[in-house]
């Protein structure tokens, strides 16, 4: 008997997918053709109305308040006949370019970004192929309103501009039941989840279910960045309490009132969410997000072997970041060894940075003791070092044998690195003197102030030129607009997990990868800087721009899956042009016809 391989049932999905899209249109329109053929086409059109609702098409008032099927005012005169639609709509049928104009026309007169992000979400929620249109025909600047740093202050008033659920939440209450909570999911096929426990939420610390916005906006970039049908994705909200007391004692918080379950109680639940899942979709990549730092090494150490899982701040950081000093050095005409790196900030992210850029300095020769020498680490209690006697578990591998130094001024001047990277969290660390500092030992000094969202930057981009006389190699996690210092414009990258996650997911997808391993994250780094134009290096650009993000995920996820077949990792057939077959699969949003 044949067996069904895991390539058909893509094939099968990706049919039921066009299903209500275009296939079972076309069979539909033959079999009408058949009908008219056979009894006239007056009887055709009644056939064809019938077998439309046998479908379960979704029709009339329904179909329009069904974000993916709804094409507003684009549907067709023989749409609107046909699905009853007629009277439903203003008489004259629009084009897309006509929506997307008007859609831009609407966005650009809302006072505020979080209004902004207000009207674009309503737009997902009413309809979707619109909405993907608009985001990746402008992703420059729909990005900043969707994600970092608009997303930012939205978890923070999520309880207040609340309309409608987005996403899954599972909370306490829900011990023993996630299995069926997991059912409650309108879709089946998922294959990507991004879950968050909301106790860091970029760097703006614990918000709880308010976080939700993360998950969110994440999926949201895999499907505009990266081609993934909305309908494979799934946000997650693990609702475990929260510490923040604004939100306990804000009436319209959204999550539960009490304090965060910790120690094996917490691992308890995590255990059930993971087994849950693996049980429900087994087919689906898991993407830890924006969880604190007491919980997301442990979570990821316990899962990055069991199930197909990673860790976006600890690993996808790592590569972004490893991208913007590759291409750093090739301004600076330098190597990766040449360098001395001081890393402000030595949590999951500064962590994550830190082991990928010792990697790659082995990949250059060097010893691990001699590429460990090169790596220095500050957090809020100082300069890591091994006197310090509050240091335990990780952080003590990170310590480093020199007298303790509070100051960052003081490290900065003591230690003279050659790269600072900021992932602290904290607004305006990298002050005046300590950037001068760094361009007073440094020719060409790389300064990444990489904390999201923008008000949380180590230092803005104009102070880091200024403060160098436009002689710094910058990038930050949150947007900056260009700056003209000393008559040349400089135009800073944004230095963010954007450019890593979504082809990794993609990468994941296509080969049916089993595991997503250091090597890939290493590797997307490589593929990242690889795409970064000479023309981009002479504006001060470290990474492509966004605006060619689809081809930058598209390049990452073929090498991802390439790692994936090469290490035996891979569940599906390797295909002759792995590229091209990535790029067949990224769903590019437009009208299908219905009739
Ligand atoms: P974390 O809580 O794990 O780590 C924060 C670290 O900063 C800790 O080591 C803490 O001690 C240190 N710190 C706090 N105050 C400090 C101070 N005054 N001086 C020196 N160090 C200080 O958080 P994380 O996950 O590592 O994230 C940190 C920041 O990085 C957040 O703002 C986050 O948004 C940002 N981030 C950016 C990206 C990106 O793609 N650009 C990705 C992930 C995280």
């Amino acid at each position: 008997m044949y067996k069904v391989t895991l390539e058909d049932e893509d094939t099968v999905i990706r049919i039921k997918r066009n299903l209500m899209e275009q296939a079972a249109i076309e069979r539909l329109l033959n079999l009408v053709d058949l009908a008219a053929v056979m009894e006239g086409s007056r009887l055709a059109d009644e056939k064809e109305k019938i077998l439309v609702r046998m479908l379960g098409f979704p029709t009339g008032a329904a179909l329009l308040r069904d974000p993916v099927f709804n094409k507003d005012a684009a549907f067709t005169e023989k749409e609107r006949e046909m699905l009853g639609l007629r009277g439903l709509l203003p008489a004259r049928v629009q084009t897309m370019e006509e929506q997307v104009q008007r859609t831009l026309e609407n966005l650009r007169k809302k006072p505020n970004d979080i209004e902004k992000y207000l009207y674009l979400i309503s737009l997902q929620d009413r309809n979707k192929t619109l909405f993907y249109r608009v985001v990746i025909d402008h992703i420059k600047e729909i990005i900043p309103l969707i994600y970092t740093p608009t997303v930012g202050q939205a978890c923070l008033e999520y309880g207040h501009i609340f309309r409608r659920p987005r996403g899954l939440f599972i909370s306490l209450k829900d011990r023993g039941r996630m299995v069926e909570l997991l059912r409650n999911w309108p879709n089946r096929d998922i294959r990507i989840i991004v879950v968050t426990d909301g106790e860091r939420i970029l760097g703006l610390g614990d918000l709880g279910a308010d976080g939700m916005g993360i998950p969110v906006g994440k999926l949201t970039l895999y499907t505009a960045c990266a081609g993934i049908h909305h309908a494979h994705t799934l946000p997650v909200t693990l609702d475990v309490g929260t510490e923040n007391e604004e939100l306990l004692n804000d009436p319209l918080y959204i999550g539960l009132k009490q304090r965060r379950l910790r120690g094996a109680a917490y691992d308890d639940f995590v255990e059930e969410f993971m087994v849950a899942v693996a049980e429900v979709f087994p087919r689906t990549l898991i993407q830890f997000e924006d969880f604190g730092n007491i919980n997301a090494f442990r979570v990821l150490e316990r899962y990055r072997e069991r199930v197909c899982a990673f860790n976006d701040d600890i690993q996808g950081t790592a590569a972004v970041a490893l991208a913007g000093l590759y291409s750093a050095l090739r301004i600076k005409r330098g190597r990766l060894s040449d360098q001395k790196f001081l890393f402000v900030g030595a949590g999951e992210a500064g962590q994550g940075v830190a082991a990928l850029t010792v990697a790659a300095l082995l990949g250059e020769g060097l010893t691990e003791e001699e590429a460990r020498q090169r790596c220095w680490f500050v957090d809020s209690h100082g300069l890591v070092v091994k006197s310090r006697s509050d240091l335990s578990g990780r952080k003590l591998g990170l310590a480093r044998d020199h007298e303790f130094i509070f100051d960052l001024t003081t490290i900065v001047e003591t230690l003279e690195p050659r790269v600072i990277i900021g992932l602290s969290g904290k607004q305006g660390l990298f002050t005046g003197p300590i950037l001068e500092a760094m361009g007073r030992f440094n020719e060409r000094p790389i300064i990444f102030a990489l904390s999201n969202p923008t008000s949380k930057a180590e230092c803005t981009a104009e102070d880091a030129y200024r403060r160098t006389q436009g002689r710094a190699i910058f990038a930050s996690g949150s947007p900056f607009g260009p700056v003209t210092v000393e008559g040349k414009t400089l135009v800073p990258s944004q230095g963010n997990n954007v450019y890593i996650f979504p082809g990794v997911g993609l990468g994941v997808i296509a080969s049916g990868a089993r595991q997503v391993t250091d090597e890939m994250f290493f590797l997307a780094a490589q593929a990242l800087a690889s795409l970064v134009t000479e023309d981009d290096l002479a504006q001060g650009s470290v990474y492509p721009p966004l605006a060619k993000i689809r081809e930058v995920s598209a390049t990452i996820a073929a090498t991802v899956a390439e790692t994936a077949y090469r290490h035996d990792l891979a569940s599906k057939p390797r295909p002759d042009d792995i590229l091209g077959y990535i790029k067949s699969l990224m769903y590019e949003p437009g009208y299908q016809s219905y009739v």
